[in-house]
């Protein structure tokens, strides 16, 4: 259990309490006000917007720039990889907390890929149970359209996204600890993971809760899940002719799982102890 999860999980891990999925919690006046900043943004797209974040993630770390992330990030925002049968247990949840067929996910563009890549219009990140209540007051969020979908529609969507591409999964708390969003990331452009390497601190994008482990029986080394992995954790073993998993490289986002042909590695199996 994470640190996380003791403060704000009530024996469960910390995206999975449905207090956290909760109208209640979701229009309290903390979460209102972050969660409308947060929708009021905007960003440069394409070019402008790539070189102004690869600006900043060049730039010389501040002296006092770590704390201020920190108390930043402790105050308002959590962001921590989960797997695909994770996601889809928070999906559950917004059904049980929104009435039935209720279209309470909204998709809408990811702010990473719109700022690094210019594609407004690239639905990647889910707002889930409350969220709804903030985005439709900025229809106009990132330029591009919204989707409302229901809890089922978003897993169908899930799924499939996660068996086309190597996304890696993360939650998010929108003002701590609101479950308000689920992103499926490209490592290459997302900000918070970048934002994780500069700084060298684990706040702005924590790992998830387990270590994965190859299952060396069933490993015939074939090499797909070190091309899949989107953190360069694996690597093949010569003299063995088998996968190894780097934990400390490892982020357990269940990328390579999903992808082994010979369903290999168990993602799941055994609890994270540190977070580097
Ligand atoms: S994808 Fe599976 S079988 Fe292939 S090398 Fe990786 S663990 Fe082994
Ligand atoms: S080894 Fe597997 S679980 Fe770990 S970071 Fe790479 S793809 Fe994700």
């Amino acid at each position: 259990m994470c640190e996380y999860c003791v403060q704000h999980g009530a024996g469960k891990r910390w995206f999975l309490n449905v207090r956290n999925l909760s109208k209640e919690l979701a229009t309290s006046d903390f979460v209102r006000d972050f969660a409308e900043s947060y929708f009021a943004r905007n960003v440069p797209s394409g070019p402008d917007g790539f070189s102004s974040m690869m600006s900043r993630i060049a730039r010389p770390v501040l002296p006092d720039e770590k704390e201020r992330v920190l108390d930043r990030y402790k105050k308002y925002l959590h962001h921590q990889v989960v797997t695909t049968r994770e996601v889809l247990e928070i999906l559950k949840l917004c059904s049980a907390e929104t009435e039935e067929d209720e279209r309470s996910v909204v998709r809408f563009p990811c702010i990473c890929r719109h700022s690094a890549l210019g594609k407004e219009k690239m639905l990647h990140c889910f707002g889930v149970a409350f969220t709804s209540l903030y985005t439709r007051q900025f229809p106009d969020y990132l330029g591009g359209k919204h989707e409302y979908l229901t809890p089922d529609e978003a897993s169908d969507i899930v799924v499939n996204m996660a068996n086309d591409a190597p996304i890696v999964h993360a939650v998010s708390a929108l003002g701590v600890p609101y479950v308000g969003m689920v992103c499926n990331c490209d490592m290459d452009v997302c900000h918070p993971y970048l934002h994780r390497l500069r700084l060298g601190i684990s706040e702005p994008f924590h790992k998830s809760h387990y270590l994965t482990e190859i299952n060396e029986q069933k490993c015939t080394g074939c090499g797909v899940c070190v091309q899949v992995c989107p953190f360069g954790a694996i690597h093949l073993d010569s003299k063995l002719g088998i996968a190894r998993i780097n934990p400390v490289k490892c982020y357990g986002c269940g990328v390579c799982s999903r992808n082994c042909p010979e369903d290999a590695i168990e993602s799941e199996k055994e609890l994270r102890v540190t977070d580097f």
